[in-house]
């Protein structure tokens, strides 16, 4: 069992495969200075089939893949093969793109439920956000996949000053389809020009849904990240993610490892256990784990304070978002 020093056990793996990415989107990737990491420099197939075994081993019962993009990684089918053999829920997150291509593989994986990232239900902010055409692809590949009864959570980043024009629309998508809208509140990353005026507040996004529909609460799960809710008589429902105004990390069941094999105890966090370069080197990489783990901060990788108004974005030491694998 992997227990930190606040008791909080961690059973939960996510594996980022790439930090590449065919989107570019303005709040995840930095606009210059866009550098991909050489493949040598990435875990490869055979590596990440054993870390991750050596996590289960340790008691991890869910691996979620991500990036980057995980499906441009051009050994994607095979490392989702390889995990597929290991006694977990094996799930992704994607930006839907290419997720007709792998249909197939999902299902004989036993992958049955994808968070699928979508800032925008308009087809010109969904551009303006991610520089690619690709919205009708994307709705396309999400329907495909409720065809074939996938459980399906949509990421919205929340921005100040573009959710608003959408918050109502997204929820009105939930009341035929049986979707899981999330949005996300905007989180400080190296280059992404963080600041806490384009924070919206999943309180104020509340108030503004309850003006036009009747809402419950619903219970949330344990570890969840997210609050959820339901508009009354809805297939769906929609939730918040609020990291910002109301950290959930007295829960944190969550550990990272980033697409050249560094394990981050935390989303926030800034020290790094090099697990590739050790176990490359022929040693035993279960040490490093419990170290990590041992050194997690209580809350918001120690980085910055609770009250998000007041967390200066240059001094919060990390990687952008799409290096680290969110
Ligand atoms: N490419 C995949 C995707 O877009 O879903 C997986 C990687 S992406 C980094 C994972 C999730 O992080 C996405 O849902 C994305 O919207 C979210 N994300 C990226 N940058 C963020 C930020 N600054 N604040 C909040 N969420 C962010
Ligand atoms: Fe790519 Fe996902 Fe980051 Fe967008 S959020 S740039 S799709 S990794």
């Amino acid at each position: 069992m992997l227990q930190d020093r606040f008791q909080r056990v961690h059973d939960y793996l996510r594996i980022s495969l790439t930090d590449s990415c065919n989107f570019r989107c303005t709040y995840c990737m930095p606009e210059e200075n866009i550098q991909c990491m050489p493949n040598a420099h990435l875990m490869q197939p055979d590596e990440i089939e054993t870390i991750a075994k050596i996590f289960v081993s340790l008691g991890v019962k869910k691996i979620r893949l991500t990036g980057g993009e995980p499906m441009v990684r051009k050994e994607f089918a095979e490392i989702v093969e390889r995990l597929a053999k290991l006694p977990v829920e094996l799930t992704l997150t994607t930006n839907g793109v290419l997720v007709h291509q792998y249909l197939g593989l999902f299902k004989k994986a036993g992958i049955r439920s994808l968070n699928v990232s979508l800032d925008s239900l308009k087809q010109e902010t969904f551009f303006k956000l991610t520089k690619r055409d690709k919205f009708q692809q994307v709705w396309d590949n999400i329907e495909l996949l409720l065809k074939h009864d996938f459980r399906i959570k949509i990421n919205v980043v929340a921005l100040n000053g573009i959710i608003e024009n959408e918050l109502l629309d997204f929820v009105k998508i939930t009341k035929q389809l049986p979707l899981h809208v999330r949005f996300i509140e905007f989180m400080p990353f190296a280059g992404n020009l963080w600041d806490s005026s384009k924070v919206l507040t999943a309180q104020k996004m509340l108030d503004m849904v309850k003006e036009e529909f009747d809402v419950v609460k619903l219970k949330d799960e344990p570890h969840a990240t997210a609050k959820k809710y339901k508009a009354i008589g809805h297939e769906g429902t929609f939730a918040f993610i609020t990291t910002m105004s109301e950290h959930f990390c007295g829960s944190c069941n969550r550990m990272r490892i980033t697409a050249d094999g560094k394990m981050k105890n935390c989303l926030f966090g800034k020290e790094e256990m090099d697990l590739l370069g050790t176990l490359r080197a022929g040693k035993e990489i279960e040490p490093l784990i419990r170290l990590s783990l041992y050194n997690k901060h209580a809350a918001l990788g120690g980085q910055f304070s609770p009250d998000y108004q007041k967390a200066e974005a240059d001094k919060i030491e990390n990687r952008s978002m799409i290096k680290i694998g969110g």
